[in-house]
């Protein structure tokens, strides 16, 4: 499935729903205007993502990690190094594929 963007407010029950119907992906965290010094990339469903109104200040960009990278590079009109993993969404103890 294609990555989704949502960078306004008023997208704030879009981007709600969007995470309700599709519980394993990733959301993107970045500025408003999308930086490549701040990339952070959260689980859906974790508490992180729980706060109200995030988009009054973030923007945030759902989907799968394979279509988030391919937004990134397609969309936001930069080169990115790498995409961080926040600390919370994945701690040493859970499950990551090896290599
Ligand atoms: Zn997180």
């Amino acid at each position: 499935m294609q990555a989704r963007h949502f960078s306004d407010s008023s997208e704030e029950p879009l981007y709600r729903r969007r995470m309700d119907e599709n519980p394993g992906q990733f959301v993107l965290n970045t500025h408003k205007s999308p930086s490549p010094a701040y990339l952070i990339l959260h689980r859906v469903g974790s508490s992180c993502l729980a706060k109200q109104n995030p988009l009054l200040s973030y923007s945030k960009l759902c989907g799968d990690r394979a279509g988030i990278e391919e937004y990134v590079g397609r969309s936001f009109g930069f080169n990115f190094r790498k995409i961080d993993e926040c600390g919370n969404c994945f701690r040493k103890w859970s499950w990551q594929p090896s290599g």
